[in-house]
């Protein structure tokens, strides 16, 4: 077993909820000796944290479909790590997991969260560190299921994605394509909308930043008869915009709304919600975690998807644990291109400082 006395635990807890865009101020930066696990439960280290536009929410007040993060908190994050302490049977040390780890360089574990789910085994043949927080993780099993359940896209229909070059966005499109659909990505500039449709194969991409009819004249080029399933990712604009072209049918995924996430204001809903009656539409919200029974089906198609080449991943990764505030907000700037991963600790266990 690993001499645990030799770390510190460095951690970034929640120091107050922020009003508008989360600032350094909203953060405190502690450390503490990481302890011995307890009888059943296990130390992970660490190595890449998950950052989520989903934590801008956490960081509020208020009900949603978790509970907020608690002031004094750490900050909650999904992660991949490695096993260095096990008092549980399940777990060796050195098995890689995946689960609810905090934003901080060492988790412990206790056996009711094990036994609630979480972590869980990783298998590093069926993907890399950072697939498993893309593709294979959380993101990738939105898109999965948020296409497949709630959209129902058959070949042939016409798919938009917001957020396409990111995380849920990339896995979306893919699947749409395999599945024989028409797929039209929307992203912020000329390189994420190259990357869509150069490296991942999207048939069209509207670029929403060239100009303030750029969605409503790409629809009309890229979707004349109609969007039949919108996986939306950002809301605002862009979700009125593609509500105003909708096919007979559609189905709408409300899967979250990046562009909202920071209002001072009240959340900006959707003044074209009428097209719904007029097209015999319907919109659905999806939380990934109702899904959760069913993600190792999600898991093994994704892989294979991988493994064949027809699905391709791309992260952005960020290093070292202070560098979070900072990092997170690329998400609301669309600083990053891919999905946002920050790396605390290398591969071997090596800490980044
Ligand atoms: P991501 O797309 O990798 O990163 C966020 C992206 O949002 C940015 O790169 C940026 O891309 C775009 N963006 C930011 N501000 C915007 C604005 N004002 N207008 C338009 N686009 C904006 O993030 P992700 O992890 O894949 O998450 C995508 C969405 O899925 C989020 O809304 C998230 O909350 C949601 N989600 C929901 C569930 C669920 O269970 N319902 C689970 C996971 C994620 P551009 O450069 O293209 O603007």
């Amino acid at each position: 077993m690993t001499d645990l006395a030799q770390y510190t635990n460095r951690q970034i807890r929640l120091a107050s909820r922020p009003v508008g865009r989360p600032n350094a101020s909203n953060w405190q930066h502690t450390s503490e000796p990481v302890q011995p696990p307890e009888p059943g439960g296990i130390v992970v280290q660490n190595l890449s944290l998950s950052l989520d536009p989903a934590m801008r929410g956490w960081m509020n007040e208020g009900k949603s479909y978790i509970a907020p993060v608690a002031i004094g908190d750490v900050m909650r994050a999904g992660g991949v790590g490695r096993v260095i302490a096990s008092q549980n049977p399940r777990f060796a040390v050195g098995d890689h997991v995946s689960g609810a780890l905090g934003v901080q360089e060492f988790a412990s574990i206790p056996e009711s969260a094990i036994k609630a789910g979480t972590p869980t085994h990783i298998d590093l043949k069926q993907g890399t560190l950072n697939q498993w927080l893309n593709v294979l993780g959380m993101p990738g099993m939105t898109g999965y299921f948020g296409l497949l359940d709630v959209g129902q896209p058959k070949p042939g229909e016409t798919v938009v994605i917001s957020g396409a070059a990111g995380a849920v966005g990339q896995t979306v499109g893919q699947l749409a394509k395999i599945k024989g659909c028409r797929v039209i990505g929307i992203a912020g500039g000329k390189a994420k909308c190259d990357f869509v449709t150069k490296d991942l194969g999207f048939d069209g991409c509207i670029d929403y930043k060239a100009g303030p009819s750029a969605i409503r004249d790409g629809l009309k080029l890229h979707a004349g008869n109609g969007v039949d399933v919108y996986f939306d990712n950002v809301g605002g604009d862009i979700l009125d915009d593609v509500l105003a072209r909708l096919a007979r049918k559609a189905r709408v995924i409300i899967c979250g709304a990046v562009s909202q996430y920071n209002n001072t204001e009240p959340v900006q809903g959707p003044k074209n919600y009428l097209s719904l009656l007029v097209n015999r539409a319907r919109m659905e919200g999806i939380v990934v975690f109702d899904y959760a029974d069913r993600y190792p089906i999600a898991v093994a198609e994704l892989a294979g998807h991988l493994r064949s080449g027809r699905i391709k991943s791309r992260e952005h990764v960020e290093r070292g644990l202070s560098t979070f505030p900072t990092a997170l907000t690329k998400l609301f700037t669309g600083e990053n291109f891919g999905k946002l991963v920050l790396q605390v600790a290398e591969d071997d266990g090596t800490r980044i400082p």
